[in-house]
């Protein structure tokens, strides 16, 4: 995809706000626990690349991905620290995982011998670092058995020179929440399961940031630190953050165009707003291919200090707001991020839209160039 260098409209990342929210955590981790900074999907939108050189000086000694192509991407910008692939991995892409010294999360023990033969037959010599899943309540990958998990662990051992057994892990599905009834539960199976687990690999980890800020006692001895490090509250608000989050995202643009219309006159696609007097309209230069939504119709942005609502349907590259005053094209538009006294967040949005500001980040697309600030 193109990336949009040419236009006013771009996704600022203040480098300040996730060294911030990184070092922060990592000052909290008992020492011995390590902090992996979650970059997958481009670091959450705010660019893979830099987020993992920030979360470096603050603290992180390795990063976690959900595709072994952005572990690549990384080692192509020669960061060479630990990485681990969280989602599972293609059996023909073993071979470069382990020539790039990159972690996979494993769940099969089938995978496992069948990956330990592909070693062997391409006579690669370094071995394959594995992360053992533990399937305890999320259902998504992962051994949900003592059996499966034995099984899983005898397939290592008989392979151990293609098979370096580096770290074990779960993941919860209720951290963020208040009650936490269903985290307790996977806790109990999650000791359960490492009962056989004799000895322990390097990593025993099973906290994203919901866990390590409000269940901190359970981390192990290495945190998966995601959302909270780009200053979103994972709990969307419901739980209170041990220290400030600071949100590290800024989505701007200018108006493109200003108009004066008449009443009775309509604004965009299906002609679903019709001016009922004089108005002066503006159009935005950044559609729902950048990732504003189409169900953000009805929202606003800030111009000039003032929420401006959006009117008529968003547009693929554009969209249309109300504007209190006649305004210069030019005139700087917030799409998320401070304004004067006010504020649209990330949550604002996602709220608006139905859907977490997890989706919202991410969703940002690479047309909009990433700028870094501080
Ligand atoms: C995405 C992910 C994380 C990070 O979660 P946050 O809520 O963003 O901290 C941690 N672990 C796994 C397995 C994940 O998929």
């Amino acid at each position: 995809m193109a990336v949009g260098v040419h236009r006013n409209a771009q996704v600022i990342v203040n480098r300040a706000a996730l060294y911030h929210n990184i070092h922060s955590e990592y000052e909290r981790l008992d020492h011995g626990t390590r902090l992996f900074m979650v970059v997958k999907a481009n670091g959450y939108g705010h660019g893979a690349v830099e987020v993992a050189k920030v979360a470096k000086k603050a603290g992180a000694s390795g990063f976690c991905v959900a595709i072994l192509d952005e572990a690549l991407e990384l080692r192509k910008a020669g960061l060479q620290d630990p990485i681990l692939v969280l989602g599972l991995t293609d059996l023909n892409a073993v071979p470069v995982a382990a020539k790039e010294h990159v972690s996979l999360t494993v769940s099969s023990a089938k995978w496992l011998q069948k990956a330990a033969q592909l070693l062997r037959k391409q006579s690669i010599k370094d071995p394959l670092r594995v992360h053992i899943g533990l399937d305890t309540g999320m259902g998504r990958i992962g051994f949900q058995t003592q059996t499966g998990l034995k099984q899983a662990l005898k397939a290592i051992k008989q392979d151990h020179n293609q098979l370096d057994f580096e770290g074990i892990f779960t993941h919860f599905a209720t951290a963020d929440s208040p009650d936490d009834k269903y985290f307790k539960l996977q806790v109990n199976r999650f000791n359960k399961l490492m009962e056989v687990v004799k000895p322990r690999p390097k990593f025993v980890h099973v906290s994203n940031s919901a866990t390590s800020l409000w269940h901190q006692k359970c981390n192990g001895n290495m945190i998966r630190y995601g959302a909270a490090g780009y200053g979103l509250n994972p709990s969307a608000g419901a739980l209170k953050p041990p220290f400030k989050l600071e949100p590290a995202m800024t989505v701007t643009t200018e108006l493109s165009y200003v108009k004066l219309v008449k009443p009775g006159r309509s604004i965009g696609y299906g002609a679903t707003y019709t001016t009922g007097d004089d108005q002066w309209i503006g159009t935005v230069p950044i559609g729902y291919a950048d990732g504003f939504h189409r169900n953000l119709k009805g929202f606003h942005v800030l111009i000039d200090g003032q929420f401006c609502p959006v009117i008529g349907q968003v547009c693929m590259d554009q969209f249309m707001v109300r504007l209190p005053h006649q305004m210069e094209p030019g005139t700087k538009v917030t799409i998320i991020g401070k304004d004067g006294d006010k504020e649209i967040s990330l949550q604002d949005m996602a709220d608006y839209s139905h859907t977490i500001h997890y989706e919202i980040a991410c969703g940002f697309t690479e047309r909009l160039p990433r700028k870094y600030i501080n």
